[in-house]
């Protein structure tokens, strides 16, 4: 869908996000056509540079990130497009520079992609120096708030400057091809939706599943860890898009209205139905070492089992799991369906529960385990085999997946906040999430150890067992 021009300011344009993600996704949209004549995109950071020195920039990002598949004709054109603006979040130069970069006319979005320390900062200053319209958007990085407290003053000190219609609280997740087909799935079949409840779900199982440990972010992530790193934003929107009744319309407030129901029809989580891990390798390699915290009591790993107190979702259990430097990674959803109520081939005959796994890392897709006959003269043995849609394959080797941040980004200049966090979504995920973590802190709870390179604590393993499940393999 084309889009009207636009002036696309990314604060934060020398930072790791941008290098990596943003700009190597505006190229792709550029080189697809849908980056109009006349649109302009401004990097504004600190570093004292011009409008040369920064297209340098640019260009060394993409050759690093799309490397091969670059055209140099579309990488020159592309880079006629970029300026930058030396400025400080929290200074008064630099305003007016930015100010006379933009156009009248061309729809106006800023991407704070910086600390979110400084989103406050830059909203008030866009608003001061009469740079943000009324029809400018703003795109908030996470994390958003880091409890209930600080979510909702950020919410009231953006909402000073900038109305929700303009606030786009970005989720990447949201914006992966696999979580748009699984509202596609859902609700564009007949197939599945009569049997999405606990009459017929046993249960659902989501995995995000990392090798890489905490890296140089160390600092950052012992303040944070799983919970509030990749359970209230990623795995909660899944969990959202997965259990929520059928929007009327696919519009961003009917959507996200279904979600926030969901959100709030969470139960407390017991302490019972935690498990908390650190991963501890050969000395120099741990957790503790790696965040130079010999104290932290911060989980690398996490896994939970979230009840959803609702008529569809009554007795069917979501276990959530997430954590790093684990076996394998991959991230997906899988939907574990009943048994029929009776075999008609007896005990023992190699039945398994039928599963809808939805794939949203690696090679994006789903696939569908489904009960057969085993072919052969050898009787009636079933066999589970699967259904697969890997989307490459179904669609064709040139069918390219854009990159989450492609498509959020369009989104924003479309004017679309369906794939984007409402504040009031926000603040109801916090509601949940801090009586969680203020628990373990009042009990003292400790994670458990694990080894790097394995599928997490025994624990996390036990908190199936018991209810007579077991984790998917994630190879
Ligand atoms: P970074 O530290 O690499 O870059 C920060 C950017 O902010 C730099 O361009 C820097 O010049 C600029 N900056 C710092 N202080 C400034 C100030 N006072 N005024 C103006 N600019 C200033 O950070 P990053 O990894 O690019 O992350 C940016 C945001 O995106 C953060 O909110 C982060 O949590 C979020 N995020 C990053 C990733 C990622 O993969 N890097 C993933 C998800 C979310």
């Amino acid at each position: 869908i084309p889009v009207d021009p636009f002036d696309l300011v990314i604060f934060g344009g020398t930072g790791d996000l941008a290098r990596r993600k943003i700009f190597p996704g505006l190229y792709r949209r550029f080189v697809d056509g849908q980056v109009p004549d006349g649109c302009r995109i401004v990097g504004a950071a600190r570093s004292e540079m011009d409008h040369a020195a920064f297209r340098e920039f640019v260009g060394a990002a993409l050759a690093e990130f799309i490397g091969d598949s670059q055209v140099p004709d579309q990488v020159a054109a592309f880079l006629d497009i970029i300026f930058y603006c030396p400025i400080d979040a929290k200074g008064t130069s630099g305003w007016a520079d930015l100010k006379a970069l933009m156009r009248d006319g061309p729809v106006r979005a800023f991407y704070f992609s910086v600390a979110p320390a400084l989103f406050g900062d830059l909203a008030e200053r866009l608003h001061d120096h009469g740079i943000a319209t009324p029809e400018s958007r703003i795109v908030v990085e996470k994390p958003f708030g880091k409890n209930l407290a600080t979510a909702k003053a950020l919410n009231a000190t953006l909402a000073a400057h900038f109305n929700e219609a303009q606030i786009y609280r970005i989720d990447h997740y949201l914006g992966k091809e696999t979580v748009q087909n699984l509202m596609a799935v859902r609700f564009a079949n007949i197939l599945f939706e009569p049997l999405w409840n606990s009459q017929f779900v046993d249960h659902v199982q989501i995995t995000v599943s990392e090798t890489v440990g905490v890296g140089g972010r160390g600092g950052y992530y012992d303040t944070s860890g799983a919970m509030r790193d990749m359970v209230q934003n990623h795995l909660m929107q899944l969990l959202c898009l997965i259990a929520m009744e059928p929007p009327n319309k696919f519009e961003p407030d009917a959507v996200r209205d279904e979600k926030l129901k969901v959100i709030r029809a969470l139960d407390p989580v017991a302490a019972s139905e935690i498990v908390r891990g650190q991963y501890r390798g050969p000395k120099g390699h741990t957790y503790l070492d790696e965040v130079e915290n010999p104290e932290s009591g911060t989980e690398s790993y996490i896994a939970l089992k979230v009840h959803v107190s609702n008529w569809r979702w009554k007795g069917t259990p979501f276990y959530l799991r997430t954590g790093k430097k684990l076996r394998g990674r991959a991230s997906e959803i899988a939907i574990m369906f009943k048994e029929p109520p009776h075999s008609i081939f007896g005990e023992g005959e190699g039945w398994k529960q039928n599963v809808l796994v939805i794939r949203l890392q690696p090679d994006e897709g789903m696939n569908l385990r489904v009960m057969i006959k085993e072919p052969g003269p050898g009787g009636m043995r079933l066999k589970d085999v699967p259904l697969d849609m890997s989307f490459a394959e179904a669609l064709g080797a040139d069918v390219i997946i854009p990159d989450a941040y492609e498509r959020l980004i369009m989104d924003v200049i479309r004017g679309n906040q369906t794939l984007f966090m409402r504040g009031d979504e926000v603040e109801a995920a916090w509601a949940w999430t801090d009586p969680i973590i203020q628990g373990w802190r009042a009990r003292g709870d400790m994670p458990a150890g694990y080894d790097p390179g394995t599928s997490g604590p025994e624990d996390a393993l036990m908190l199936l067992h018991r209810d007579g499940r077991r984790w998917r393999e994630i190879a």
